[in-house]
């Protein structure tokens, strides 16, 4: 019989198992997670769920009875520990072990902590589970100043999500804006105003090099000198990928566990998926991980469909989104946003659209809007915002095709899927 063991329950291994259910695949599913909950997704940790506006359930992937009506066995609260690639086998920190025909790692990243003097304070908090959002919930409910260090996604997105609960914020940053790596100077100025226009404190170019406090957290010191107050400090300074179990047995590991088309690593029967992935992107011409949500569950499905016996190489674009205040962002193409900046519509109004074009072609799209109705727990629901959308399928075929009409593309009059060249 074959048997399928994916390492890592969250939305990458719990997409990889139901795809297998959904492509027909009768043998037997091993999910091991080292988290005591069954699979959910991350995103409402620093939005909804953070805000106390949904709960658990509302971030499973699937709803909790999914796994035993399709026969798929999940191994929570406890870690995979060793591969034993000759043996075809797993072997789990409660001594057992479990054998393979296929194996889908997915384990997923950990948040990097500070690493300084009173990185170990209680009080400061890492963002990467439920127990991490109700920690830091609980805490900012009656602190006097949040520290939020870091100004990638999720230190923007908690910044914001504790403003909308009213909690003072200072929000440090080391570049010059929140974002500014992620997006340009454009848009980072863009956020760096919406956490001004709601009352959020903002450090630029600061540099935490201490902690203090009398076992509890009181307050930060920069680099500069500086002493901020803090009696809670969120630390999202980014996140590794947990690639040890896959460099321990052996297999490829460069910036990420390295695959191929078919999300196979150099052992053609292990497959990788998720943050820890490194996968070829036809449409980039190279490699790259992508820490998101959407290569989570897209890769999963995919490594399900290769063990399935599919010889399609995986061809996403990657995609990514943010909620933060009122706004919803949606990104595809090239996170490094090659070529010149063309601009459909007015940033100021917060409903817009951005691409980066180079010869007529376009590496990568961003919309932003503004939320009719409140943010979701649930990320598929997040097409449903009522409009200011991307249509995705035109946006995919945009940035597939050549010779699109720049003047077309920043002209918001011209619906987007008559700039598609062949759509006309
Ligand atoms: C707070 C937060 C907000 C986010 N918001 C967004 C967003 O708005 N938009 C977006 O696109 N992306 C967002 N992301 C990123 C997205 O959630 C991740 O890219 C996604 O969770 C990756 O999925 P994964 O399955 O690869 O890994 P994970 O979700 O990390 O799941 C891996 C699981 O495997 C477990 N595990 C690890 N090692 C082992 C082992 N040895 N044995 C067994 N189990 C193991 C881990 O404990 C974990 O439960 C957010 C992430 C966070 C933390």
């Amino acid at each position: 019989m074959n048997e399928v063991v994916i390492v890592g329950g969250g939305l990458a291994g719990a997409s990889a198992a139901s795809a297998l259910r959904a492509e027909g695949f009768d043998g037997v599913v091993t999910l091991v997670g080292s988290e005591s909950h069954p699979p959910y997704e991350r995103p409402p940790l620093s939005k909804s769920y953070l805000r106390g506006e949904s709960d658990r359930p509302e971030a499973y992937v699937t709803p909790e009875e999914w796994w035993a009506r399709h026969g798929v066995e999940v191994r929570t609260g406890v870690r995979v520990r060793r591969i034993d690639r000759v043996g075809r086998s797993v072997e789990l920190a409660d001594g057992t072990s479990r054998r393979f025909d296929w194996l889908i790692l997915a384990p997923g990243s950990r948040a990097r902590t500070l690493r300084v003097p009173g990185g170990d304070l209680e009080g400061v908090r890492t963002l990467r589970t439920f127990e991490d959002a109700d920690e830091i919930r609980a805490r900012a409910r009656d602190a006097e100043h949040v520290l939020v260090v870091g100004g990638g996604w999720i230190g923007s997105e908690v910044t914001a999500s504790l403003r909308q609960l009213d909690v003072p914020v200072t929000l440090a940053v080391s570049a010059h804006r929140p974002l500014e790596r992620a997006l340009g100077e454009r848009l980072a100025g863009l956020y760096d105003r919406l956490h001004r226009d709601h009352g959020a404190a903002l450090l630029p170019r600061t540099r935490i090099v201490a902690l203090e406090g009398d076992g509890r957290v009181r307050a930060a010191r920069t680099v500069a000198g500086d002493r901020i107050p803090a009696d809670l400090v969120v630390v999202a300074i980014g996140a590794a990928p947990l690639v040890d179990l896959a460099q321990d047995a052996g297999l490829t590991v460069s910036d990420g566990v390295v695959v191929d088309g078919l999300l196979r690593t150099d052992d053609r029967t292990v497959l990788a998926a998720g943050d820890i992935a490194r996968v070829p992107y036809p449409d980039l011409r190279r490699s790259l991980r992508v820490e998101h949500w959407g290569a989570a569950r897209a890769q999963g499905e995919h490594a399900a469909r290769t063990v399935v016996g599919a010889r399609q190489p995986y061809a996403e674009l990657p995609y990514f989104y943010s909620d933060q205040y009122e706004t919803g962002m949606e990104f595809w193409g090239d996170p490094l946003r090659p070529g010149e900046v063309v601009v459909r519509g007015d940033p100021e109004s917060l409903a817009f659209d951005m691409f980066w074009q180079e010869d007529g072609r376009v590496r990568a799209a961003l919309n932003m809007h503004v939320h009719h109705h409140h943010d979701h727990a649930a990320p598929d629901d997040h097409h449903d915002h009522a409009g200011g959308h991307l249509d995705p399928a035109v946006v995919a075929r945009l940035l597939r095709s050549p010779g699109v009409d720049v003047g077309a593309l920043g002209d918001p009059d011209v619906p987007l899927d008559a700039v598609v060249p062949g759509d006309r």
